[in-house]
Protein backbone atom coordinates (compact mmCIF):
# COMPACT_ATOMS: atom_id res chain seq x y z
CA UNK A 1 0.00 0.00 0.00
CA UNK A 2 0.97 3.41 -1.00
CA UNK A 3 1.93 5.90 2.25
CA UNK A 4 0.57 9.50 1.25
CA UNK A 5 3.68 11.86 2.29
CA UNK A 6 1.85 13.31 5.20
CA UNK A 7 1.48 10.06 6.47
CA UNK A 8 5.27 8.89 6.60
CA UNK A 9 6.41 12.57 7.83
CA UNK A 10 3.58 12.52 10.94
CA UNK A 11 4.45 8.24 11.51
CA UNK A 12 8.16 9.28 11.87
CA UNK A 13 8.13 12.23 13.77
CA UNK A 14 5.79 10.81 16.29
CA UNK A 15 8.16 7.43 16.29
CA UNK A 16 11.26 9.73 17.03
CA UNK A 17 9.63 11.38 19.91
CA UNK A 18 8.45 8.15 21.72
CA UNK A 19 11.95 6.63 20.62
CA UNK A 20 13.35 9.87 22.66
CA UNK A 21 11.19 9.01 25.30
CA UNK A 22 9.75 12.43 25.08
CA UNK A 23 6.23 11.52 24.47
CA UNK A 24 3.80 12.92 27.05
CA UNK A 25 0.84 11.26 28.07
CA UNK A 26 -2.06 12.65 29.83
CA UNK A 27 -2.51 11.53 33.17
CA UNK A 28 -6.66 10.80 33.96
CA UNK A 29 -8.12 12.92 36.69
CA UNK A 30 -11.68 11.13 37.79
CA UNK A 31 -11.51 13.16 41.61
CA UNK A 32 -11.55 16.70 42.30
CA UNK A 33 -8.07 18.83 41.71
CA UNK A 34 -7.73 18.66 46.09
CA UNK A 35 -3.94 17.16 47.85
CA UNK A 36 -5.40 13.53 47.15
CA UNK A 37 -6.44 12.86 43.54
CA UNK A 38 -7.47 9.57 41.71
CA UNK A 39 -5.09 9.57 38.57
CA UNK A 40 -5.46 6.11 36.19
CA UNK A 41 -7.54 4.76 38.97
CA UNK A 42 -5.21 5.35 41.71
CA UNK A 43 -5.20 7.37 44.79
CA UNK A 44 -2.34 9.33 45.04
CA UNK A 45 -1.16 12.26 47.76
CA UNK A 46 -0.46 15.39 44.63
CA UNK A 47 2.38 17.54 44.28
CA UNK A 48 1.36 17.92 40.68
CA UNK A 49 -0.36 21.16 41.04
CA UNK A 50 -0.49 24.65 41.37
CA UNK A 51 -3.32 25.35 43.44
CA UNK A 52 -0.90 27.22 45.91
CA UNK A 53 -3.62 27.91 48.15
CA UNK A 54 -5.61 24.78 48.19
CA UNK A 55 -8.77 27.02 46.66
CA UNK A 56 -9.64 24.95 43.31
CA UNK A 57 -12.27 22.41 45.00
CA UNK A 58 -13.36 24.39 48.01
CA UNK A 59 -16.98 23.89 48.31
CA UNK A 60 -17.58 27.10 50.05
CA UNK A 61 -15.93 28.91 47.10
CA UNK A 62 -17.98 27.50 44.88
CA UNK A 63 -21.40 28.57 46.74
CA UNK A 64 -20.07 31.81 47.38
CA UNK A 65 -19.12 32.06 43.62
CA UNK A 66 -22.72 31.31 42.65
CA UNK A 67 -24.21 33.85 44.95
CA UNK A 68 -21.80 36.70 43.37
CA UNK A 69 -22.65 35.48 39.76
CA UNK A 70 -26.51 36.64 40.24
CA UNK A 71 -28.02 36.68 36.83
CA UNK A 72 -25.19 36.28 34.70
CA UNK A 73 -25.93 32.33 33.81
CA UNK A 74 -23.39 29.46 34.00
CA UNK A 75 -22.77 29.34 30.47
CA UNK A 76 -20.33 31.15 28.00
CA UNK A 77 -19.82 34.88 27.55
CA UNK A 78 -20.80 34.52 23.86
CA UNK A 79 -17.91 36.78 22.19
CA UNK A 80 -14.80 38.70 22.58
CA UNK A 81 -14.93 41.22 25.00
CA UNK A 82 -15.03 43.94 22.38
CA UNK A 83 -18.08 42.44 21.02
CA UNK A 84 -20.70 41.29 23.36
CA UNK A 85 -18.21 39.20 25.79
CA UNK A 86 -17.61 41.55 28.67
CA UNK A 87 -19.82 40.88 31.51
CA UNK A 88 -20.75 42.46 34.47
CA UNK A 89 -18.49 39.87 36.52
CA UNK A 90 -15.84 40.27 34.15
CA UNK A 91 -15.60 43.92 34.70
CA UNK A 92 -16.10 44.12 39.02
CA UNK A 93 -13.53 41.39 38.61
CA UNK A 94 -11.45 43.99 36.61
CA UNK A 95 -11.89 46.91 39.03
CA UNK A 96 -11.62 44.82 42.73
CA UNK A 97 -8.08 43.10 41.23
CA UNK A 98 -7.10 46.91 39.89
CA UNK A 99 -7.95 48.02 43.80
CA UNK A 100 -6.05 44.87 45.29
CA UNK A 101 -3.15 46.18 43.48
CA UNK A 102 -3.40 49.81 43.41
CA UNK A 103 -3.05 50.20 39.98
CA UNK A 104 -4.60 51.94 37.57
CA UNK A 105 -6.20 49.28 35.08
CA UNK A 106 -6.57 45.89 34.76
CA UNK A 107 -7.31 44.00 31.52
CA UNK A 108 -9.04 40.34 31.43
CA UNK A 109 -7.51 37.41 29.93
CA UNK A 110 -8.99 33.85 29.14
CA UNK A 111 -5.21 32.29 29.75
CA UNK A 112 -2.21 33.55 31.00
CA UNK A 113 -0.90 32.07 27.08
CA UNK A 114 -2.65 34.75 25.57
CA UNK A 115 -1.95 37.32 27.90
CA UNK A 116 1.78 36.68 27.12
CA UNK A 117 1.43 37.37 23.90
CA UNK A 118 -0.39 40.45 24.39
CA UNK A 119 1.68 42.53 26.54
CA UNK A 120 4.54 41.93 23.76
CA UNK A 121 2.94 42.23 20.38
CA UNK A 122 0.69 44.98 21.50
CA UNK A 123 3.93 46.78 22.09
CA UNK A 124 6.40 46.15 19.98
CA UNK A 125 6.86 48.08 16.20
CA UNK A 126 9.85 47.26 13.82
CA UNK A 127 12.98 47.97 15.39
CA UNK A 128 12.26 47.92 18.91
CA UNK A 129 13.74 45.13 20.95
CA UNK A 130 13.00 42.55 23.27
CA UNK A 131 15.52 41.69 26.46
CA UNK A 132 14.35 38.22 28.23
CA UNK A 133 15.98 36.54 30.99
CA UNK A 134 16.98 33.58 29.66
CA UNK A 135 14.74 31.00 31.76
CA UNK A 136 11.28 32.74 31.54
CA UNK A 137 8.04 30.53 30.67
CA UNK A 138 7.54 29.24 27.28
CA UNK A 139 4.55 31.55 26.31
CA UNK A 140 6.61 34.91 26.78
CA UNK A 141 9.02 33.03 24.61
CA UNK A 142 6.44 32.63 22.47
CA UNK A 143 5.04 35.87 21.99
CA UNK A 144 8.66 37.72 21.75
CA UNK A 145 8.95 35.71 18.36
CA UNK A 146 5.28 36.21 17.65
CA UNK A 147 5.94 40.08 18.18
CA UNK A 148 8.59 39.61 15.21
CA UNK A 149 11.08 41.88 16.78
CA UNK A 150 14.80 41.55 18.14
CA UNK A 151 14.85 39.43 20.79
CA UNK A 152 17.85 39.20 22.87
CA UNK A 153 18.13 37.54 26.49
CA UNK A 154 20.61 37.26 29.14
CA UNK A 155 21.95 34.74 32.19
CA UNK A 156 19.33 33.78 33.98
CA UNK A 157 18.77 36.43 37.04
CA UNK A 158 21.76 38.33 36.11
CA UNK A 159 20.99 42.39 36.38
CA UNK A 160 24.98 42.86 35.50
CA UNK A 161 24.35 41.36 32.22
CA UNK A 162 21.28 43.11 31.74
CA UNK A 163 22.60 46.09 32.42
CA UNK A 164 25.40 45.85 29.81
CA UNK A 165 22.58 44.89 26.92
CA UNK A 166 20.89 48.10 27.97
CA UNK A 167 23.58 50.37 27.51
CA UNK A 168 23.61 49.26 23.54
CA UNK A 169 22.03 52.01 22.25
CA UNK A 170 18.29 51.40 20.46
CA UNK A 171 16.35 54.10 18.74
CA UNK A 172 13.10 52.70 19.60
CA UNK A 173 11.06 51.18 22.27
CA UNK A 174 12.70 48.58 24.96
CA UNK A 175 11.01 46.21 26.69
CA UNK A 176 12.24 43.65 29.41
CA UNK A 177 10.76 40.55 30.34
CA UNK A 178 10.79 38.32 33.44
CA UNK A 179 9.17 35.69 35.02
CA UNK A 180 8.65 36.83 38.92
CA UNK A 181 9.30 33.35 40.20
CA UNK A 182 10.78 30.70 37.79
CA UNK A 183 8.46 28.26 37.49
CA UNK A 184 10.80 25.11 36.90
CA UNK A 185 13.37 26.13 39.14
CA UNK A 186 11.02 28.33 42.17
CA UNK A 187 13.78 31.23 42.27
CA UNK A 188 12.03 34.81 42.77
CA UNK A 189 13.54 37.45 40.13
CA UNK A 190 16.09 39.81 41.74
CA UNK A 191 13.61 42.85 41.62
CA UNK A 192 15.80 44.97 43.48
CA UNK A 193 18.77 44.52 41.35
CA UNK A 194 16.68 44.63 38.40
CA UNK A 195 14.82 48.09 39.40
CA UNK A 196 18.12 49.68 40.09
CA UNK A 197 19.50 48.12 36.22
CA UNK A 198 16.71 50.24 34.62
CA UNK A 199 16.17 53.19 36.69
CA UNK A 200 17.27 56.16 34.16
CA UNK A 201 16.45 53.64 31.37
CA UNK A 202 13.68 54.70 29.05
CA UNK A 203 12.38 51.17 28.69
CA UNK A 204 8.50 49.24 29.61
CA UNK A 205 8.68 46.06 32.07
CA UNK A 206 7.01 42.85 31.81
CA UNK A 207 6.58 40.96 35.06
CA UNK A 208 4.98 37.83 34.81
CA UNK A 209 3.57 36.85 38.20
CA UNK A 210 2.22 33.44 38.02
CA UNK A 211 3.66 31.79 40.49
CA UNK A 212 3.67 35.12 42.88
CA UNK A 213 0.28 36.60 43.10
CA UNK A 214 -1.72 34.60 46.11
CA UNK A 215 1.75 33.59 47.27
CA UNK A 216 4.30 36.18 48.13
CA UNK A 217 4.01 39.52 49.47
CA UNK A 218 1.33 41.35 51.69
CA UNK A 219 -2.37 40.17 50.76
CA UNK A 220 -0.56 38.02 48.13
CA UNK A 221 0.06 41.03 45.78
CA UNK A 222 3.25 39.26 44.70
CA UNK A 223 6.91 39.97 43.54
CA UNK A 224 7.10 43.69 44.03
CA UNK A 225 4.95 43.67 47.62
CA UNK A 226 7.84 40.97 48.76
CA UNK A 227 10.57 43.30 48.04
CA UNK A 228 8.63 46.39 49.12
CA UNK A 229 8.78 48.31 45.71
CA UNK A 230 6.06 50.08 43.95
CA UNK A 231 5.55 49.66 40.63
CA UNK A 232 5.69 52.53 38.17
CA UNK A 233 4.04 53.31 35.35
CA UNK A 234 6.25 51.49 32.49
CA UNK A 235 5.63 48.31 34.70
CA UNK A 236 2.95 45.78 33.70
CA UNK A 237 2.38 42.55 35.53
CA UNK A 238 0.65 39.18 34.47
CA UNK A 239 -1.01 37.21 37.26
CA UNK A 240 -2.71 33.92 35.64
CA UNK A 241 -5.72 33.10 37.94
CA UNK A 242 -5.36 29.03 37.36
CA UNK A 243 -2.75 28.82 39.96
CA UNK A 244 -2.97 30.27 43.19
CA UNK A 245 -6.88 31.77 42.92
CA UNK A 246 -7.63 28.11 41.67
CA UNK A 247 -9.79 29.29 39.03
CA UNK A 248 -8.98 29.84 35.15
CA UNK A 249 -8.22 32.90 32.76
CA UNK A 250 -5.09 35.67 33.57
CA UNK A 251 -4.53 39.07 33.58
CA UNK A 252 -2.71 42.18 32.60
CA UNK A 253 -2.06 44.96 35.44
CA UNK A 254 -0.91 48.13 35.07
CA UNK A 255 -0.91 52.08 33.85
CA UNK A 256 -3.85 53.23 31.56
CA UNK A 257 -1.78 54.12 28.84
CA UNK A 258 -0.41 50.27 28.83
CA UNK A 259 -3.53 48.88 29.37
CA UNK A 260 -5.87 50.62 26.58
CA UNK A 261 -2.60 49.77 24.04
CA UNK A 262 -3.11 46.08 24.94
CA UNK A 263 -6.81 46.42 24.32
CA UNK A 264 -6.50 48.52 21.02
CA UNK A 265 -3.98 46.32 19.49
CA UNK A 266 -3.16 42.72 21.05
CA UNK A 267 -4.93 40.58 18.70
CA UNK A 268 -4.86 37.66 21.21
CA UNK A 269 -6.90 40.13 23.32
CA UNK A 270 -9.54 41.04 20.60
CA UNK A 271 -9.94 37.87 18.43
CA UNK A 272 -10.71 35.52 21.20
CA UNK A 273 -14.06 34.71 23.30
CA UNK A 274 -14.00 35.87 26.70
CA UNK A 275 -14.33 33.87 29.80
CA UNK A 276 -17.43 32.32 31.25
CA UNK A 277 -18.96 35.41 33.47
CA UNK A 278 -19.35 32.45 36.23
CA UNK A 279 -15.13 32.06 36.12
CA UNK A 280 -15.05 35.79 36.58
CA UNK A 281 -17.69 35.41 39.87
CA UNK A 282 -15.10 32.38 40.97
CA UNK A 283 -12.38 34.25 41.22
CA UNK A 284 -14.16 37.28 42.68
CA UNK A 285 -14.74 34.80 45.27
CA UNK A 286 -11.11 33.65 45.15
CA UNK A 287 -9.96 36.99 45.23
CA UNK A 288 -11.43 37.42 48.98
CA UNK A 289 -9.48 34.31 49.95
CA UNK A 290 -6.36 35.29 48.76
CA UNK A 291 -6.05 38.99 50.48
CA UNK A 292 -7.09 37.43 53.82
CA UNK A 293 -5.04 34.05 53.19
CA UNK A 294 -2.50 34.96 55.69
CA UNK A 295 -2.88 32.19 57.48
CA UNK A 296 -2.95 30.18 54.24
CA UNK A 297 0.35 31.60 53.10
CA UNK A 298 2.15 31.24 56.78
CA UNK A 299 1.24 27.32 56.69
CA UNK A 300 2.22 26.93 53.38
CA UNK A 301 5.43 28.69 54.83
CA UNK A 302 5.47 26.30 57.50
CA UNK A 303 5.41 23.13 55.07
CA UNK A 304 7.98 24.55 52.72
CA UNK A 305 10.22 25.29 55.14
CA UNK A 306 9.71 21.66 56.94
CA UNK A 307 10.44 20.23 53.75
CA UNK A 308 13.32 21.88 53.02
CA UNK A 309 15.06 20.68 56.08
CA UNK A 310 13.68 17.27 55.90
CA UNK A 311 15.53 16.91 52.82
CA UNK A 312 18.75 18.82 53.09
CA UNK A 313 19.15 16.40 55.92
CA UNK A 314 18.77 13.16 53.80
CA UNK A 315 21.47 14.43 51.22
CA UNK A 316 19.00 15.46 48.50
CA UNK A 317 20.07 18.53 46.39
CA UNK A 318 17.53 21.45 46.22
CA UNK A 319 17.68 24.81 44.55
CA UNK A 320 17.61 28.58 46.03
CA UNK A 321 13.97 28.20 45.99
CA UNK A 322 11.63 29.80 49.32
CA UNK A 323 8.88 29.31 47.23
CA UNK A 324 6.14 26.27 46.90
CA UNK A 325 8.07 25.19 43.39
CA UNK A 326 10.16 23.01 45.38
CA UNK A 327 12.41 20.74 42.46
CA UNK A 328 15.12 17.83 43.74
CA UNK A 329 17.74 17.72 41.21
CA UNK A 330 18.79 14.33 40.10
CA UNK A 331 20.66 15.14 36.63
CA UNK A 332 20.21 11.62 35.36
CA UNK A 333 17.04 11.59 33.29
CA UNK A 334 16.70 8.17 33.94
CA UNK A 335 16.57 8.73 37.71
CA UNK A 336 14.45 11.37 37.80
CA UNK A 337 12.17 8.44 35.85
CA UNK A 338 12.58 5.67 37.94
CA UNK A 339 11.66 7.78 41.40
CA UNK A 340 9.08 9.20 39.88
CA UNK A 341 7.53 5.20 39.28
CA UNK A 342 8.83 4.38 42.99
CA UNK A 343 7.13 7.33 44.01
CA UNK A 344 3.74 6.81 42.44
CA UNK A 345 3.62 3.13 43.45
CA UNK A 346 4.17 3.92 47.13
CA UNK A 347 1.12 6.75 46.23
CA UNK A 348 3.00 9.91 45.85
CA UNK A 349 2.90 11.94 42.62
CA UNK A 350 5.82 14.23 41.86
CA UNK A 351 6.43 15.39 38.36
CA UNK A 352 9.90 14.18 36.61
CA UNK A 353 10.65 17.02 34.55
CA UNK A 354 13.54 16.10 31.82
CA UNK A 355 15.43 17.97 29.15
CA UNK A 356 13.87 20.16 26.83
CA UNK A 357 12.10 21.63 29.47
CA UNK A 358 15.36 22.15 31.83
CA UNK A 359 18.82 21.72 30.27
CA UNK A 360 20.51 18.72 29.44
CA UNK A 361 21.89 16.89 32.75
CA UNK A 362 19.52 19.09 35.25
CA UNK A 363 16.45 16.89 35.28
CA UNK A 364 14.87 16.75 38.74
CA UNK A 365 11.59 15.88 40.56
CA UNK A 366 9.36 19.18 40.62
CA UNK A 367 7.16 18.89 44.16
CA UNK A 368 4.95 22.02 43.96
CA UNK A 369 3.67 22.03 48.03
CA UNK A 370 -0.05 23.80 48.61
CA UNK A 371 -1.39 25.07 51.61
CA UNK A 372 -3.69 21.86 51.76
CA UNK A 373 -0.74 19.56 52.34
CA UNK A 374 -0.06 18.57 55.98
CA UNK A 375 3.44 18.31 58.03
CA UNK A 376 2.16 14.46 58.22
CA UNK A 377 1.88 14.54 54.43
CA UNK A 378 5.63 15.73 54.18
CA UNK A 379 6.70 14.20 56.88
CA UNK A 380 5.47 10.65 54.77
CA UNK A 381 6.97 12.28 51.57
CA UNK A 382 10.72 12.51 52.76
CA UNK A 383 10.63 8.89 54.16
CA UNK A 384 10.00 7.19 50.55
CA UNK A 385 12.40 10.10 49.01
CA UNK A 386 15.00 8.34 51.69
CA UNK A 387 13.80 4.45 50.59
CA UNK A 388 14.21 6.43 46.63
CA UNK A 389 17.84 6.95 47.84
CA UNK A 390 18.45 3.75 49.28
CA UNK A 391 17.72 1.73 46.45
CA UNK A 392 19.40 4.13 43.77
CA UNK A 393 22.41 4.05 46.02
CA UNK A 394 22.40 7.70 45.25
CA UNK A 395 22.38 11.33 47.37
CA UNK A 396 22.94 9.75 51.08
CA UNK A 397 24.12 11.72 53.35
CA UNK A 398 26.45 10.36 55.65
C1 LIG B 1 1.18 28.76 33.76
C2 LIG B 1 2.01 29.88 33.29
C3 LIG B 1 1.57 30.70 32.26
C4 LIG B 1 0.36 30.40 31.43
O1 LIG B 1 -0.82 30.67 32.09
P1 LIG B 1 -2.14 29.90 31.64
O2 LIG B 1 -3.25 30.67 32.27
O3 LIG B 1 -1.99 28.51 32.17
O4 LIG B 1 -2.19 29.92 30.14
C5 LIG B 1 2.33 31.82 31.96
N1 LIG B 1 3.49 32.08 32.61
C6 LIG B 1 3.96 31.28 33.59
C7 LIG B 1 5.25 31.62 34.27
C8 LIG B 1 3.24 30.15 33.95
O5 LIG B 1 3.71 29.33 34.88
Amino acid sequence: MHNHTWQTRLTQRLSNQREAGLWRDRPLMTSAPAARVQVNGKWLISFASNDYLGLAADASLAAEALALNADAGLGGSSASHVLAGHHLPHHLLEDELADWLGVERVLLFSSGYLANLAVQTAFMQQGDRLIHDKLNHASLIDGALLSGVNFKRYPHNNMAALARRLLQPNACLTMVVTDGVFSMDGDVVNLPAMLDALADKDVLLVVDEAHSFGVLGEQGRGSFSHFKRKAKPNVLRVGTLGKAFGSSGAFVAGSGLLIDTIAQFARSYRYTTAQPPYQASFTRAALRRVQQGDHLRAHLNRLITHFRAGAKALGLTLMPSLTPIQPILLNDNARAMRWQQQLWDAGFWLPAIRPPTVPEGTARLRLSICANHTIEQIEQLLLELQKCQIKDGYGINH
